[in-house]
């Protein structure tokens, strides 16, 4: 599975806002390493920076320093609708009406070959779904709207999952789907009496290494405009009937540790899915390892839970980038090995509890077992964070078609046999949600097949369009 995207959007007079909009990209550099963009508004005129690759690389000096202004949009992509080429990097300008505008999003629309044919427009001669979105709003506000009230008027008939940033000439508007799939959040530069300016971020950390205060999540369905004058707020979706769907998988594998989502610290919620997984799937063992990142907290909770020790049974290098396409098995196994190198010494005779967030097609894990193995262990217990993906996501993330999908296809026993572990459990979706401490809240739709929202194709066949 791949990240889906991060945004920022920023409003402070005086500040240096484009370096603040870098910390903040860098932050949410996990997202989306595919490119990165970001625009603001200067001199009666919107300028954007976009290219493919890392932020560091996209945003040398120079390129900062001449985006000044006071307002700014960010993005950080991972393409999961559309092209991957540098066109479709994000954000998205339109220069329609007096100053044009910029977008940027997160997530991914259900229903773009509709709403394009509906416009009269070929889906394919669009860059992007969130290109789609830029282009009806344009025509909106070359008709006589403003842009709140295209944005009203475009993302009513929008299906599936967005949470955007939009830049015009005094306003950044912040807006989630009524479902509220993907984090949004709104933070604060200076005091509560005296704010020095304002930011939405997807998620906090975000707002923490640029120095503003967390003040809340965005609302499904709401619109938050940040100015100079302060913060105004609107619903400007209905919300979706029911609870908010937030992706139970920000909580499980995509947000950062440290990122706080409906009041709950993701790293804490790592830990309880560890501790009711030692509880749920005991085993007899030396020693419990994550996989690193996300496999590591819950690793923690699994030892501390069952008394058995932690300790670190591969170091994984950190700046493997997205650059290696490893389209066969062989190459694969050979990403596997370019990421992850097994601490031999750790782990030679040791029966181990390996514990992961999640298995998708299988043969990264089935490397990884291999891996060890070759290192020596003498047993290999998986324990997976997150109960079998069965289903394609269809809110942003990238995963592949049913058929690709391991647990989909397979028992545990033929999925055990597959990988060549000594035995594999998933946590239950009960307890699951009860490591998080929230219950409706989630969309789980990859794991049961129960779609908060309508999917644009038939189950089982791509999920890209
Ligand atoms: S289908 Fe799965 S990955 Fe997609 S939004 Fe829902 S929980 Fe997240």
């Amino acid at each position: 599975m791949k990240e889906a995207c991060g945004v920022v959007g920023i409003v402070a007079a005086g500040r240096d806002v484009s370096y603040l909009c870098y910390d903040a990209l860098y932050a949410l550099q996990h997202r989306g390493q595919e490119s990165a963009g970001m625009a603001t508004f200067t001199n009666h005129q919107i300028t954007v920076v976009k290219d493919n690759g890392l932020v560091s690389h996209v945003f040398a000096e120079t390129a900062l320093r001449a985006l000044s202004g006071s307002l700014v949009i960010g993005h950080t992509r991972y393409s999961t609708s559309g092209s991957a080429n540098w066109t479709a990097a994000q954000p998205v300008y339109r220069s329609a009406g007096a100053s044009g505008f910029a977008l940027a999003h997160n997530g991914n629309l259900t229903n773009t070959p509709a709403l394009a044919e509906a416009a009269g427009l070929s889906v394919t001669s669009m860059l992007s779904d969130s290109d789609l979105v830029a282009e009806l709003l344009g025509r909106d506000v070359e008709a006589g709207a403003s842009l709140p009230e295209a944005l009203a008027n475009v993302l009513v008939r929008a299906e599936g999952a967005f949470s955007m940033v939009i830049l015009e000439a005094d306003a950044v508007h912040a807006v989630r789907d009524p479902h509220g799939f993907r984090p949004l959040c709104l933070g604060r530069l200076g005091t509560a009496d005296a704010p020095e300016g304002w930011v939405v971020a997807s998620e906090s950390p975000a707002l923490d290494v640029v120095g503003a205060a967390f003040v809340r999540e965005i609302l499904p369905g709401e619109m938050v405009t940040l100015t100079s004058a302060g913060v105004t707020t609107r619903q400007l979706l209905a919300p979706a009937a029911g609870a908010e769907k937030l992706c139970i998988f920000e909580f499980v594998y995509f947000a950062r540790p440290d990122t706080y989502l409906m009041g709950h610290q993701v790293h804490t919620t790592r830990r309880r899915m560890g501790e009711r997984l030692a509880l749920q799937a005991p085993v007899e063992a030396d020693l419990v390892m994550g996989v690193p990142d996300s496999g590591v907290p819950a690793a923690e909770g699994y030892a501390k839970a069952s008394g058995i020790p932690f300790g670190y049974g591969l170091v994984k290098n950190r700046y493997i980038g997205r650059t290696f396409i490893a389209p066969t098995q062989n190459q694969r196994t050979a990403g596997v090995r370019r990421k992850l190198n097994p601490l031999r010494e750790n782990i030679a005779g040791q029966r181990l509890v390996v514990v992961d967030d999640s298995i998708v097609r299988g043969t990264t894990t089935r490397a990884l077992v291999g891996m060890l193995r070759d290192a020596g262990a003498a047993e290999v217990h998986l324990r997976i964070s997150s109960p079998p993906f069965t289903w394609p996501c269809f809110f942003g993330i990238d995963t592949p078609t049913r058929d690709d999908l391991l647990a989909a296809n397979h028992s545990i026993g033929e999925m055990t046999e597959y990988i060549g572990c000594d035995s594999l459990e998933f946590i239950t979706l009960e307890n699951l949600r009860e490591a998080i401490g929230l219950v409706d809240e989630c969309c789980d739709a990859c794991l049961t097949g129960r779609y908060p929202a309508p999917t644009p194709v038939a189950i089982g066949r791509a999920s890209r369009w």
